[in-house]
């Protein structure tokens, strides 16, 4: 079942609430036990110890049940502040219930005190440090109201005498055992519950990592998510991510770190090379500067890094970053381990992202040639034309097509043929401007863009590449015959653009192959016939 984000978001507890409050069943479970136990020691005690008769006892216990029970059912139809109110009420009640118990069943030397120990520790760790300690306050308020009460002579009805002084001395040792154990329960207790409440944070942020990784489609957006969110969860304040490629490590992105080489060559002893290698997390206390010069410049006087190998089917990349020097009071080790996890993420990402960016080489790619396919030539050609319209700028189109390839073919194999081809492309390559998209249109035709050019600069280019299929190293040497048209005298439009060019084409093939003509030259000559 798929439940939507914002469910989600409603499903996910308040972390304002108090934690006391969400646990009713336990509260009820404590009151039971402290009311039957409180009957049961009652019951066992020596008839001199209990101040009171057993019924009484029994009926004080219930009522105190049926009391916080009532109370608590009530508030259950209440909403808001009223409700909150009550809450408090029911544990405002168990502190005259304890204190009472206490007072009857034997008082400063009766079983019951044990209770209050109980009551305290289980309140404490149940709710926060601040519940507890409130209500330490409160039951201590009750046990010395009590006592004062025995010592003024106020509960003689309840046969007693006044309070010895050795009573009060064992009340102030209560008292003081009371508080040490709140205090160290509520002191381990926090420290728990920022584990837990830290843990829940990390859980929330690889959460958010993982759904904002599903929309990061290349490797650099991947990386940076990742150091992102590594950053927020851990503090790290300088880190390093790389990416494997064929064995070697290539710096994807950097967070703080102080370089001004962002293409490092890491030597085969590096940490980072190392950790690819073994597949295991490596924790050092100062980076070695010989064996990792280039870590050691960029994180200076870094101690504590860690190198974390992100393991996707192989090793999608390498993360090294430095431990602050606070990691908000977690262990090194689960810093490292929650670490890996978020890496592990990374990978999985990193990997998606490579593949996807591998795919959509490979629709570009021409497979035999390596250049661009037919698809990428047509993408580039709408985009230059485009730009040329709007910048009122200029452009040409090349067909080039190699001389009686078919003859080759037939005299020397197909497989020669394609080798030809090969070596034709790379020289074609060789020879165009960095801008220009030379692309294979089909079988042993080639296409080329040409952004920025005029008729006159378009056949000085088609000239050379014709020069270049002539003079290339091919296993049998070959020619080729090229036709140019150029943006907007040609052409309006992508289609009639390649048309003249073709008809550029046809051109020098029939006036004898292995040489050029522009649009313009093929209707001059046609005119002429
Ligand atoms: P022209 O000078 O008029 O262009 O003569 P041509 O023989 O090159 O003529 P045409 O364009 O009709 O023939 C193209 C030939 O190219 C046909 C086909 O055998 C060959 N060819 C097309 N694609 C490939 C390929 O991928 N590999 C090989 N080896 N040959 C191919
Ligand atoms: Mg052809
Ligand atoms: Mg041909």
């Amino acid at each position: 079942m798929r439940i939507s984000r914002a469910a989600e978001t409603a499903f996910r507890p308040s972390r304002e609430l108090d934690p006391l409050r969400e646990r009713p069943l336990y509260l009820r479970l404590l009151r039971a036990v402290l009311a039957i136990t409180s009957v049961i020691y009652a019951a066992i005690l020596p008839g001199d110890q209990l101040r009171t008769s057993l019924p009484w006892l029994i009926a004080l216990s219930a009522g105190y049940l049926a009391a916080s029970l009532g109370i608590e059912a009530m508030s259950r139809w209440l909403t808001g502040g009223f409700y909150r109110w009550l809450f408090w009420a029911t544990l405002g009640l168990d502190g005259p219930f304890l204190g009472a118990a206490t007072y009857l069943s034997g008082g400063s030397t009766g079983p019951v005190r044990y209770l209050v120990l109980v009551y305290i520790t289980v309140i404490t760790l149940l709710g926060t440090a601040r519940t507890g300690l409130a209500c330490a306050v409160w039951q201590s308020i009750v046990q010395v109201a009590f006592f004062v009460a025995q010592w003024q002579g106020a509960l003689q009805g309840f046969g007693d005498s006044a309070a010895t002084h050795r009573e009060w001395v064992r009340l102030a040792a209560f008292l003081a055992a009371l508080w040490v154990l709140t205090c160290a329960t509520a002191i381990l207790a926090s420290i728990n519950q920022g584990e837990v409440r830290r843990r829940r944070d990390e859980l929330d942020r690889l959460v958010d990592l993982g759904r904002d990784l599903e929309n990061a489609e290349d490797a650099q957006t991947v990386g940076n998510l990742l150091l992102g969110a590594l950053g927020d969860a851990f503090g790290y304040d300088r880190m390093a991510l790389f990416e494997m490629r064929q064995e070697m490590p290539r710096l994807l992105t950097m967070y703080g770190l102080v370089t001004a080489d962002d293409d490092p060559e890491l030597a085969e002893a590096s940490v980072v090379r190392l950790a690819a290698r073994s597949r295991k997390t490596i924790h050092l206390k100062r980076i070695d500067a010989v064996a990792d010069e280039w870590l050691a410049a960029a994180m200076p006087g870094a101690h504590d890094v860690i190198v974390v190998p992100l393991l996707a089917d192989g090793v999608a990349g390498v993360l090294a970053a430095a431990l602050g020097p606070w990691a908000g009071g977690r262990s090194e080790q689960r810093v490292i381990a929650a670490t890996e996890r978020f890496a592990g993420h990374g990978a999985v990402a990193l990997r998606s992202a490579e593949l996807l960016s591998r795919v959509r080489q490979l629709a570009i790619t021409d497979g035999l040639t390596q250049l661009a396919n037919r698809r990428a030539f047509d993408r580039a050609l709408d985009r230059e034309m485009s730009r040329a319209a709007r910048a009122d700028g200029r452009l040409s189109v090349l067909l080039l097509d190699i001389d009686n390839f078919k003859a080759l073919n037939d005299a020397y194999g197909h497989i020669t043929g394609d080798m030809v081809l090969r070596q034709i492309s790379r020289a074609l390559q060789r020879t165009v401007r960095s801008y220009d998209t030379i692309a294979r249109y089909g079988g042993e035709e080639f296409a080329a863009v040409l952004p920025g050019c005029s008729a006159g600069l378009a056949l000085n280019l088609a000239d050379r590449l014709r020069l270049s299929v002539q003079d290339a190293a091919t296993d049998v040497k070959v020619t080729a015959s090229v036709g140019v048209a150029t943006f907007p005298f040609d052409g309006g439009d992508a289609a009639t653009l390649l048309r003249s060019a073709d008809r550029a084409l046809y051109a020098s093939k029939r006036a004898g192959r292995n040489r050029v003509r522009s649009a313009e030259q093929a209707r001059a000559e046609l005119s002429d016939q």
